[in-house]
Order: C-alpha cells, then structure tokens, then sequence
C-alpha cells in the first residue's frame, strides 16, 4: 500500500475533510488494500449509525417522458427509439399500496422532466400518498423546478427530494449536457431543496465520458462541503441511443471506492447501492453496501413499463414483479449479514 495514500485516508477518517488535490490523490493511488481498508472505515461507520440496517426505497417511475437532452441518456427528448409512457393516478397509488403491503415505507416517484404532470397533479398525488399511508415518506425525483414548485410539494406533504448534481466540475457538466441546462442552475436548485426543508438527495456519476480523478475529487469535497443527505453514486452506463453510445462505463472498482470515501467524509449520509452498480456487476449491490452503502432501491413500476424507463443498456430488474424484487433483495442482503428493515429510513440525526 502506497503509504501517504493510507496517511490521506487516516486522516480523513480523522477529519473527515481533504484537499481536492488530496482526494485526487487517493483516487489515483489506490491499490487493493487500499480500498479494503477505505471500506473497513466505511462499515464501522454505517454500523455505528445504522447497525446491520438496509432501508429500502419503493421506485416508481411514473414517467418516461422527458424534456431535456443530456447526452447520456437512454429517455432523452432527441431519442426516438423510446417507448414513452405515463402512469395514471391509479396506477401510482397502486404502486404505492403493492409497495406498503410488501413493507417500504419510502415512495419514490420518479420521471423526467414532464411538466404534462402540473404542480397540482404532483401535488395531489403526493397527498394521496400520504393520505393512504400516513407512515410513508414520499420523495420526489423529478428534476429542476422553480421554487414555487418545490416549495408547493412540500407543502403538500413531500418530505424528500434526489437531484443528481451529476458532477461538481462545471466545465464537465457542460460537456455532459446540452446548453440550455447549466451547472449553476442545478446547484441553485439543491440549495433551494435544503433551504426549503428537505431531505435532499445528490449524486453523481463515476467514470462519466471525459471525467479526470481530479473531477471525481472535486465531487467528494462537493460532498464534504454541501453535506446532501443522501448521495447516490452509480458507474456512468451507456446509452446505445444516445451520442455516447460508444463510451466506455465506468467500473466497479472506482465506485466502491467512492462510496467507501463518501461514508467517510460523512458518516451519517444515506448511501444507496444502486441498480447501476447491480448492472455492472451480478454481486454489485453486495458489494456496495460492504464498502459502506446502506439503501437499496427496488422498483415498483407495473412489469409492462419497466423496460422502458431505461437511462442505460442492460438495466437489471426489469421483468420481476415487485414482490419478487423484494424476496431477491432479502436474500442477497442477508447473505452478507444484513437485514432490510421495515423502516421509513431517515438519515441519521435528520
Ligand atoms: S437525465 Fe433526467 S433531465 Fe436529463 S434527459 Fe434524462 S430524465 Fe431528462
């Protein structure tokens, strides 16, 4: 092991803060036993805040339709070999229920950017939601929205709020998307999120076309510094219809590494070992929450749409229904000695 790597990463499981040039230099420097030793702090900090706890995260992906164009993904505006689709009221609620009866007590309702939902039928579904199962945190995922809108769910009873902010390093965001879309816009929208009063979500991609280890550093102090309450990592994944269809994804390696460093940086984050990471790797979920995550995110979409909500290629759990996601999920979680819990999950010391 490089020594001044394990220097770096004493220190910060001392601090819980580094240089970026210190990040940077732990991403390029780390060998094997570095990264076991980065996940050994990892797990003592997810037992000591969640024990052997994974919470779940009931997705229902309400909409494929999506009025933007960032160059990575599969539901993109410009792609027209996707099959688009919408879920009525009903079928969320029906989402929502199959997803109580199996014991998650978060909904995430996810979609592109797809204002033919009004802030009033978002609204109103979120109350019925809440109606239903008093017990359940709803969380949206639904892209930038003005502050009236934000503050209008909440209002209506959203308690939680994921907007990947995708990478920390402006002039890669703008390689990563269109220009109508701007880095600055998306962290305004974070900010808003937390001033507002929610749990927010943040996250980004590992490994995405053109970004360095000093990108991914400036992301782990982005981290360290703005503090989401959630953090959701997953490799970048191609695309076939889409202009990066050819890049190459990221790897397994480097995002268990990330999110080893992130519950360092911040021990109490929720940390979700994503369908992503699932896809790059049969034992990826395993993995994720042994190298310190501690969510996991079963989808609740009816079968017959699940297909087509993919942002990437070769999308794992697209043909089970929601029942047997659960199952699966159990039995891979409790085979490295962890339990799903029936739990609404908030992050530790919300
Ligand atoms: S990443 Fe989100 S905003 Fe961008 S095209 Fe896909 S669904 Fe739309």
């Amino acid at each position: 092991m490089d020594l001044d790597s394990k220097k770096l990463l004493d220190e910060l499981n001392i601090n819980h803060s580094l240089s970026v040039e210190e990040y940077e230099y732990l991403l390029k420097n780390a060998d094997g036993e570095l990264m076991e030793l980065a996940a050994e702090y990892a797990r003592a900090y997810q037992k000591q805040y969640y024990g052997n706890k994974v919470f779940t995260r009931g997705l229902v992906e309400f909409t494929n339709f999506c009025r933007n164009n960032c160059y990575y993904c599969g539901i993109r505006r410009d792609n027209n070999q996707c099959e688009r689709y919408r879920l009525s009221k009903s079928d969320i609620m029906e989402c929502a229920d199959t997803g109580y009866k199996l014991g998650y007590r978060t909904v995430v309702l996810q979609g592109g950017e797809d204002f033919a939902f009004s802030d009033q039928d978002v609204c109103d579904i979120v109350r019925s939601i809440k109606k239903a199962h008093p017990d359940v945190a709803v969380t949206l995922s639904i892209g930038e929205r003005s502050r009236e809108s934000y503050q209008a769910y909440f209002d209506a009873g959203a308690d939680r709020y994921l907007l990947r902010h995708e990478t920390a390093n402006p002039l890669l965001y703008a390689k990563l998307h269109p220009e109508n879309l701007s880095w600055e816009n998306r962290m305004t929208c974070l900010k808003t999120l937390k001033e507002i009063g929610y749990q927010v979500g943040a996250g980004f991609m590992v490994e995405s076309p053109g970004q360095t280890p000093y990108d991914l550093a400036m992301d782990l102090k982005f981290v360290e510094e703005f503090k989401p309450d959630m953090c959701g990592i997953g490799p970048f994944i191609s695309h076939k219809d889409t202009p990066f269809s050819k890049e190459k994804s990221g790897t397994l390696e480097t995002t268990l590494l990330c999110l080893s460093l992130i519950r360092i940086i911040y021990p109490q984050v929720l940390l979700p070992a994503t369908t992503a990471l699932g896809t790059i790797h049969p034992q990826g979920r395993e993995k994720g929450i042994l190298a310190g995550a501690n969510v996991v995110m079963p989808n609740l979409s009816p079968v017959n749409v699940r297909k087509k909500y993919t942002l990437y290629d070769n999308k794992i759990c697209t043909g089970e229904e929601a029942a047997e996601c659960v199952n699966c999920l159990k039995n891979r979680i409790s085979s490295i000695g962890y339990e799903i819990v029936e739990d609404v999950g908030n992050r530790a010391g919300f």
